[in-house]
């Protein structure tokens, strides 16, 4: 059994692939090439947004979407330290600030009360309200300039929520769509929350290419123009005027060809893993599993890049994953060491203990094997192996 198997459809798209590819290889245009726009159209559409803008990675179009919010040294940007690596670090590239926020512990993304809170502390120079990274300077705490919420696992964020905070802050909300693509909330789909949407067509994900790959999505076009030159070294009109210090950030042509195959059986995909979901948390109650099973808000439905659950304890983690492994049942932690712990994150200045809920997530949280193609009958099996007594 695999953690997340490719190759099943693979098997089912293969020759329709090739096809795309050999399109590709025919017309040649390798970089840029007709697929590109393509691919941003029927995102776009899909998702419910003006503009799509194709680019290298999930990590570049975070980072393009900062860029074009003309991120500078010193800005402060709020996220959750419950995530990939990325989220966090295009924000120190840019050498401003990741300040972290914590989660809410049945969804695992950004709590809105804690974010809050961490607004009221830099505006009012007081960490005492929330912890504060020690490299701002206390008498230069800077009004925030935007938030980065995290879709974790596929489920999008508590936006409603959010979105109103920064309006009354007159902060940016750039979405962490990298693991939500397909996900739906009461207000329209993932990529669609925000100011901008970032999601990534790494392998894995659940729209993924057979490369790096990524998308930016935004209503707004001044903002889409702006990426659109920051894609390219800040071109100008012409290849030979550059207006701005931008990236090379492109998608490959041959990536989005494979795109767009792919995303025509994605609908499927998608219906297929909500069925995989359903059917984890169904045996896993009947089984009477030791573990707290992922619950959506009401009107909110995942992506399920990830089927995640809580066990009561560390120690417990260990041993069921280790009855598991013993049946060769594959799992995953995501994330055991939230960012703030990280060492990349070390010059921040943040201690343990400064977001409870995070802490306390990674040392119980697991995945278990998820995509579309996953079967009744391995479902069962590991609902089984996890069931058991020893
Ligand atoms: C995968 C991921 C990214 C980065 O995407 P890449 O395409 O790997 O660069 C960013 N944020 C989150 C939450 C992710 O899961």
């Amino acid at each position: 059994m695999q953690f997340i198997d490719l190759n099943i459809q693979q098997k089912r798209i293969r020759a329709k692939i090739e096809k795309r590819i050999q399109m590709v290889l025919d017309h040649g245009q390798y970089i840029m090439g007709p697929e590109v726009k393509s691919l941003e159209t029927v995102l776009s559409q899909y998702v419910g947004v003006k503009h799509g803008l194709a680019c290298a990675s999930g990590t570049d179009a975070l980072l393009l979407a900062l860029m074009a919010y003309d991120v500078r040294p010193g800005d402060v940007i709020l996220t959750t330290p419950f995530t990939f690596m990325a989220t966090a670090e295009v924000i120190a590239l840019l050498q401003a600030t990741p300040v972290f926020v914590d989660i809410d512990p049945a969804t695992f993304n950004m709590d809105p009360e804690q974010l809050r809170k961490a607004i009221k502390a830099l505006e009012t120079h007081d960490a005492g309200i929330h912890p504060l990274p020690q490299i701002l300077n206390r008498r230069l705490f800077p009004h925030p300039r935007g938030i980065i919420p995290v879709d974790l696992f596929g489920l999008p964020a508590d936006y409603e929520s959010i979105n109103a905070l920064a309006k009354e802050y007159d902060l940016f909300v750039i979405e962490d769509a990298a693991q939500s693509f397909g996900a739906e909330s009461l207000s329209g789909k993932a990529c669609s929350l925000a100011h901008i949407g970032c999601t990534s067509f790494f392998p894995a994900k659940p729209l993924g290419a057979y490369g790096d790959g990524g998308m930016c999505f935004t209503d707004n076009t001044e903002l889409q123009e702006k990426m659109l030159s920051l894609r390219v070294h800040g071109q100008g009109r012409n290849k030979y005027e550059n207006l701005c210090i931008g990236i090379n950030g492109r998608l490959d042509t041959l990536q989005a060809a494979i795109l767009l195959e792919k995303f025509e059986i994605f609908p499927d995909e998608l219906q297929k893993r909500r069925k995989v979901a359903h059917r984890y948390n169904e045996l896993l109650k009947e089984g009477n599993a030791p573990l707290t099973l992922p619950k959506l808000p009401p009107g909110v439905l995942s992506a399920w890049a990830q089927y995640s659950v809580l066990a009561r304890s560390s120690h417990e983690r260990s041993s069921i994953q280790e009855k598991l492994r013993k049946a060769e049942i594959p799992t995953a932690i995501y994330y055991p060491t939230p960012l703030h712990l990280q060492p990349a994150y070390g010059f921040l200045g943040y201690s343990k203990g400064d977001f409870p809920v995070s802490e306390a997530c990674a040392d119980r949280i697991f995945s278990l094997p998820m995509h579309p193609y996953l079967t009744e009958d391995e479902q069962r099996k590991i609902a089984s192996v996890i069931c058991d007594e020893p």
